[in-house]
């Protein structure tokens, strides 16, 4: 690992019991301040999928930070995937179990047939929003091109329903 990406690890706050009893609450906000940090973790999320993606999703809230970063690191369009009811006139919805919760997902209707879409979230815990993101996309007529998070959190086992998800950093 670079020492621009151990930096970026670093940055990430770890806070016990929040927004629930018995979470482990990982925070990027600290790393999305650092440039540096974040261009690092940036470069990395992408590395694999270079060329094999027409658009990147982002998943609310923190998603969207990472796809707004990256799509103006490519010059590709970017793709929101909201939580229910802020869009108004989804063309996609998929309900899903959380790791505290459940949520629904929604997607706009700007979507081509066949179009490569790569999926970015910060955390992989049980996998849920990143396959309801997979699912919503295929919905569409449109590719899964790839999965990326910047933290995977392994003992949640979110591979298992999410498949191939390429993560910078695990916990
Ligand atoms: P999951 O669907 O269980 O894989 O949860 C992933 C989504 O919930 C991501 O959008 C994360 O932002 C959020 N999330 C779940 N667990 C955590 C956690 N322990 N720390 C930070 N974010 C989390």
């Amino acid at each position: 690992m670079t020492n621009a990406l151990a930096r970026a690890e670093s940055l990430i706050a770890v806070t016990p019991d929040y927004p629930e009893p018995g979470v482990l609450f990982r925070d990027i906000s600290p790393l999305l301040a650092d440039g540096p940090a974040l261009r690092a973790v940036a470069d990395e999320l992408i590395r694999p999928f270079d060329g094999a993606f027409d658009i990147v999703g982002g998943i609310e809230a923190r998603g969207f930070l990472l796809a707004g970063y990256v799509s103006a690191l490519t010059g590709v369009g970017m793709l929101p995937i909201r939580k229910a009811g802020k869009l108004p006139r989804p063309a996609a919805a998929v309900s899903y179990a959380l790791e505290y919760g459940t949520a629904t997902i929604e997607g706009p209707d700007v979507l081509a047939p066949g179009q490569r879409v790569l999926l970015l979230d910060d955390v992989l815990a049980t996998g849920g929003t990143l396959t309801a993101a997979q699912e919503l996309v295929r919905e569409r007529g449109a590719v899964v091109a790839g999965a990326a998070v910047v933290l995977e959190l392994e003992g949640l086992r979110g591979r298992e329903p999410a498949g191939d998800v390429h993560t910078v950093f695990t916990a």
